[in-house]
């Protein structure tokens, strides 16, 4: 199709686009990280962030991408050799637990076949045979976005309760916050930790770690080596007062106005609309996989993301095939599938900066791949996701009514 000229549609689950708001933000001056202008920039965003994690405990922000804040939440509230049951999901899931391995940890891993969530049962019954408490601590994935597989943080919470376990909960919600709902409180989670370029719609570079005193009062004894991410040269009492090195200045003005839209729109209406778009893509994705076509990935409808689908493609076809062709012929570029799922699945983000019209751009020039490619689907997707978010609009009513009162433009004869 020649140049493509207009926007990229970027629909990858992180990063995700950067509102116009948050990029002229971002556009100024270095200022003294030290002056009062920043460190009331930098408050008020503890305070905002605290609101998204829902938690009333510290949200410690480190400079480093996601697997930073991964690194910190194991080193400071473990010590070598403690056991980490791994509850998994996917990539993400396998990739935490390396790093565990990594600090000297012991892992155990509660399996699941990556299409379905976690099943609090199977957790309960092994945290109830672990009678000596050698589990230290339960690691969740909340939104596995290698495979677009949701895992019930409050289910995990109540079989870790019903089984009078006192293992800490640790979560990586790195692809759900500000998308759909992490409640840190009321999961009685203990480490929660999120990432920048994803929900709150900013460039990778800032990582986020929520603490709850629990996991604060775990870190005093732990001696997994640790100097950059030890939560103890960080916090005064419950509130990040320090740095280790020169503070993200343009990130934090970024992410300040990141928080400023987020408040404005409201988590509820953030939630909302995520499972709007996602809604209309499952709508679309039902509808290709009749036709021996691509499947959903996760099989349970309850357990689908809001941020992410996930496409499983017949045997014999190439999912980067079909993203080549939406990336060179449309513009729009879509996820790959990670590690040992390359090739075999690519994966539609929809979260972050999107809205309805973006969304039906980028789940139509998908549609109009599969075609190119030859890849066998059920046609009639679009149309399925258009229905939808027309429901959901609810624009029925007035979509099928005419206005008798208006005269016509064209003059009769
Ligand atoms: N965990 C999840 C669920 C993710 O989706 C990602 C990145 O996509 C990570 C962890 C790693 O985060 P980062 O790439 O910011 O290091």
């Amino acid at each position: 199709m020649g140049v493509n000229r207009g926007r990229q549609s970027f629909q990858h689950p992180g990063p995700t686009n950067i509102p116009e708001r948050v990029l002229r933000a971002m556009d100024r001056a270095q200022i003294d990280y030290t002056s009062v202008e920043f460190q009331n920039t930098l408050s008020e965003c503890q305070e905002k962030l605290g609101h998204v994690f829902k938690t009333e405990h510290a949200v410690i922000t480190y400079a480093a991408s996601g697997h930073g804040a991964w690194e910190a939440a194991l080193a400071n509230v473990t010590s070598p050799g403690d056991l980490i049951l791994v509850v998994q999901s996917g990539f993400f899931s396998e990739k935490w637990s390396g790093f565990a391995e990594g600090l000297g940890l012991k892992t155990e891993t509660l399996e699941t076949d990556w299409r379905t969530a976690a099943d609090p049962a199977q957790l309960e019954e092994r945290l109830r045979r672990d009678t000596d408490h050698t589990i230290k601590a339960v690691m969740l994935v909340h939104n596995e976005t290698s495979t677009g597989v949701v895992n019930d943080c409050a289910e995990i919470r109540a079989a870790m309760d019903r089984a009078g376990h006192p293992a800490l909960y640790l979560i990586d919600a790195i692809s759900s916050l500000a998308c759909f709902d992490v409640n840190m409180d009321e999961w009685r989670a203990d480490v929660v930790v999120a990432g920048s370029q994803k929900g709150l719609m900013m460039p990778v570079g800032l990582s986020f770690t929520g603490v709850s005193a629990k996991a604060i009062e775990a870190s005093q004894n732990a001696t997994t080596p640790r100097s950059y991410w030890d939560w103890r040269r960080l916090l005064t009492g419950m509130r990040q007062t320090s740095f280790h090195g020169t503070q993200p200045v343009t990130l934090i003005f970024g992410l300040h106005e990141a928080l400023m839209m987020i408040e404005e729109e409201g988590l509820d209406q953030i939630f909302k609309r995520h499972n709007i778009l996602a809604e209309a893509t499952r709508r679309a994705a039902t509808i290709w996989s009749e036709n021996d076509g691509p499947q959903i990935v996760a099989t349970n409808i309850k357990s689908r993301s809001d941020t992410v689908t996930a496409l499983l493609m017949p045997d014999g076809y190439d999912a980067d095939e079909v993203r080549r062709i939406a990336l060179e012929h449309f513009n729009v570029c879509l996820a790959p599938g990670l590690a040992g799922l390359k090739g075999r699945i690519f994966r539609i983000g929809h979260m972050g900066d999107l809205n309805a019209s973006m969304m039906l751009g980028a789940l139509a020039s998908c549609e109009a791949a599969l075609e190119i490619v030859g890849v066998p689907y059920g046609k009639g997707g679009i149309n399925a996701a258009m229905t939808y978010l027309v429901s959901a609009a609810g624009a029925e009513a007035s979509l099928g009514s005419i206005d008798e009162s208006v005269s016509p433009i064209r003059k009769s004869a």
